[in-house]
């Protein structure tokens, strides 16, 4: 097969790790891809979000599947393009990816399936916003309906805090139209986790479950960043919580969405609480996570290349299923100094040190060559990943790396994983 993986982050450099060692690869292409990936595939020079040259390309490269790795060229209708252009992709349309972009349409996905989730009401108003928190106090939770790179999202510890949350996003201009309607919804407590599906429009078949720390800090400290880490699978995530949480929340908001005549294909990202009465549903993303992709795919044993390729056009075998090694992964992300605030691009790295070092792999993600050397290029740079017999040894492999990974510019956590054990 003739394979072109969308993006040029940490977790498309897992994905074409992934897909090289598939006995039915033919060629491999990477849009735009970078510099950790050049030994696994040919990088081409086109942007994740540059839809009509990605199609050109694909139809010109005779490719027989596209894996877009981020959500953006999604939302921008590259799998539909590429299906008017008889091209296979294993991703969602962009009306299926309405799953991650609009909030509400997720809850009414959810209320139309049954599918245990927050309780919730939807606001344009303020006014009746805060007549809503009247009847519901804190704590409470208050989402931008659209996209908002992370940040639309206040979980209010006191009434104070929702209505200046509400105020700002409805009032004040806040994430602009992305919060011109807001969600309220009722605070869930319990352990979090990701679980991620392949799916096929119908079918979806389990594929793994990690846990992802999501602040800049040591301790859960400080802002939100993209992801500075991961563990799988999450302690949490017994046999009987991966088998509710795909029968009462992925397979019925795949019927739900195949009943509207937007069947949804690609990975499914379910971002999942785990509460006193079983698993509820956070939010859903209609892509894998990063870092939880690059954490997840080293576990991995089966050929992942002909279930995507069979995903992709429908026909996934509801019965398959994926083998794992035993054992557990940590990924540990190293960002550039500043991150996710300002920082500085064009620091060296030098990955000599981690050669031969045992079920160790480093994913590249903000990484450029120049004049032949690795440098920085971004703010997540290089996701550490390990795997071992059990967390702790795959958590201590990870930091083993880390230290002999030269990168004076970077930094990460030294506590990935440390709950967990
Ligand atoms: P989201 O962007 O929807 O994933 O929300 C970001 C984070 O806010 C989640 O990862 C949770 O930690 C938290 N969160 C979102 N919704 C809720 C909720 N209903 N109850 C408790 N925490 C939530």
């Amino acid at each position: 097969m003739r394979v072109l993986v969308v993006g040029g982050g940490g977790r498309e450099h897992a994905l074409a790790w992934k897909l090289a060692q598939s006995p039915v690869l033919e060629t491999l292409f990477v849009a735009p891809g970078n510099p950790g990936m050049e030994s696994l595939a040919k990088c081409v020079g086109i942007g994740a979000e540059e839809i009509d040259a990605l199609v050109e390309f694909a139809r010109a490269e005779r490719i027989d599947l596209v894996v877009p790795g981020p959500e953006a060229p999604l939302a921008l209708g590259l799998a539909d393009r590429l299906a008017a252009a008889g091209i296979a992709c294993f991703g969602p349309t962009e009306a299926a990816a309405r799953l991650e972009s609009s909030k509400r349409f997720t809850k009414e996905i959810c209320d139309e399936a049954g599918i245990p989730t927050a309780g919730w009401a939807s606001f344009t108003d303020a006014g009746a916003a805060r007549a809503y928190l009247d009847e519901h106090p804190a704590p409470i939770v208050i989402k931008a309906d659209g996209l908002a790179a992370g940040k639309g999202v206040v979980v209010a510890a006191t009434d104070e805090e929702a209505r200046e949350a509400v105020a700002a996003m409805l009032e004040g201009g806040l994430h602009g139209a992305s919060g011109a309607e807001i969600v309220i919804e009722e605070c869930l407590i319990g352990t979090e986790i990701s679980l991620f599906a392949i799916c096929d429009g119908e079918a979806a078949v389990f594929c793994g479950t990690a846990s992802d720390h999501k602040r800049v800090g040591d301790g859960d400290t400080g802002p939100n960043t993209g992801g500075m880490g991961a563990i799988a699978p999450p302690p949490a995530a017994s046999g009987a919580v991966i088998g509710a949480a795909m029968e009462r929340i992925v397979r019925p908001a795949l019927r739900t969405m195949a009943r509207r005549g937007t069947p949804f294909r690609g990975f499914l990202f379910a971002g999942l609480m785990l509460t006193a009465s079983g698993p509820r549903l956070i939010e859903f993303n209609v892509r894998f996570g990063d870092p939880e992709c690059e954490t997840l795919l080293p576990l991995l044993r089966t050929d992942l290349l002909p279930v995507l390729a069979d995903a992709a056009r429908g026909r996934l075998d509801p019965e398959t299923r994926l083998d794992w090694r035993d054992g557990a992964a940590a990924t540990v992300v190293m960002a550039a100094k500043g991150y996710p605030g300002a920082y500085e691009k064009g620091h060296p790295i030098d990955l000599a040190g981690v050669a031969g070092l045992p079920e160790t792999t480093v994913f590249q993600a903000g990484t450029a060559r120049r004049d032949g050397a690795l440098v920085s290029a971004g703010g997540r740079v290089l996701a550490v990943t390990a795997t071992g017999d059990d967390l702790r040894e795959a958590i201590d492999r990870a930091y083993v790396a880390v230290r002999r990974i030269g990168f004076p510019g970077g930094f990460c956590r030294r506590d990935i994983g440390a709950k967990a054990v």
